[in-house]
């Protein structure tokens, strides 16, 4: 927003529960700033059991769209009446747009994020290259297992607390993905071209998992997607056994670029240090 609101602002913003720690907000509205266009970005937190209604109430583009995080992405999916491959393979939808017209699409912009992050912070990684390990079921997994498979691994191997969860997930995306549970991390590590962490453990500070990182290869590329801390104890150990990383905030930043096309009708300004402000907000916030 880079003056006051008018009858023309365009309006877009991020739903979630809780919201308030969004950076989505800080993102957009910057990115907004710096183009000088007339939108705002606002943070809304529907009730828990009243995603679906809030959705609804949005059809007609008063709104132009929505990024949606936990615990909305599946409800999302299931709100939309235009539902894109990579939602539909993640099964969770982290964008909606409301059209002119009354229909909602659904997109998954998280798996773009993920690749854009390793070319951008792992120069040179092929995704196609080897075996790709996934910890984690939910959501974001899927979502990254689908963008790995998209570019070309050869093989995505699932690893999950919970088997069952990893055995849909390699149900849904067919032969190229193998499901396992954390007690076989250490042979899934094993020749893996990369290991991502798609798990909500060690988020905030919480209990991080505790992963042979050491049976990986030398050369295989570590990335967190939890981004707070920024060096999570995961992308911490991979640095202090000589791996390469890659953090969660340029993934953040990488699904948040094609979300504000959407939105605002043209690419974010790359002019900005973006990463820069986030980090910002991030250490006022400590
Ligand atoms: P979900 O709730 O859908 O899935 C959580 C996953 O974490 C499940 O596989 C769950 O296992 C596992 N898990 C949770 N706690 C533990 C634990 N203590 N030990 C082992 N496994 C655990 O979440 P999402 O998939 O939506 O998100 C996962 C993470 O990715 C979150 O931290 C989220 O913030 C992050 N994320 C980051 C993005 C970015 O842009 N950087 C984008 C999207 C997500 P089980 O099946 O056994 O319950």
């Amino acid at each position: 927003m880079s003056g006051a609101i008018t009858g023309a602002t365009m309006v877009a913003g991020v739903a979630g529960a809780p919201v308030r720690h969004s950076l989505s907000p800080v993102i957009h509205n910057a990115w907004l700033t710096a183009a000088d266009l007339d939108g705002v970005y606002v943070a809304f937190a529907p009730p828990a059991d009243g995603f679906r209604r809030f959705a609804e109430g949005l059809r007609g583009g008063a709104v132009r769209g929505l990024n949606v995080t936990l615990p909305f992405k599946g409800e999302a999916l299931a709100a939309a009446d235009i539902v894109s491959d990579q939602a539909r393979a993640a099964q969770a939808a982290n964008l909606l747009v409301f059209e002119s017209d009354g229909a909602i699409r659904a997109d998954n912009t998280d798996g773009h994020g993920l690749l854009v992050a390793f070319a951008s912070q792992a120069p040179g990684f092929d995704p196609a290259a080897g075996p790709v390990v996934i910890l984690g079921a939910g959501g974001a997994a899927r979502g990254a297992a689908a963008a790995f498979l998209a570019a070309g691994a050869p093989e995505v191997r699932v690893v999950n607390r919970t088997l069952e969860n990893a055995e849909a997930l390699a149900r849904d995306l067919g032969g190229r993905v193998r499901a396992c549970g954390l007690d076989a991390a250490q042979t899934a590590f094993a020749g893996a071209n990369a290991v991502v962490n798609a798990t909500s453990a060690g988020l905030s500070g919480g209990q991080a998992l505790d992963l042979p990182l050491g049976a990986a290869p030398a050369e295989a590329v570590i990335m967190d997607m939890v981004y707070t801390p920024l060096e999570t104890p995961l992308l911490a150990q991979a640095r202090g056994l000589g791996r390469r990383t890659v953090d969660g905030l340029e993934m953040l930043i990488g699904q948040a670029k094609p979300s504000f096309a959407a939105f605002y009708g043209r690419p974010p300004p790359e002019a900005l240090d973006i990463r820069a402000l986030v980090l910002e907000t991030l250490e006022t916030r400590r």
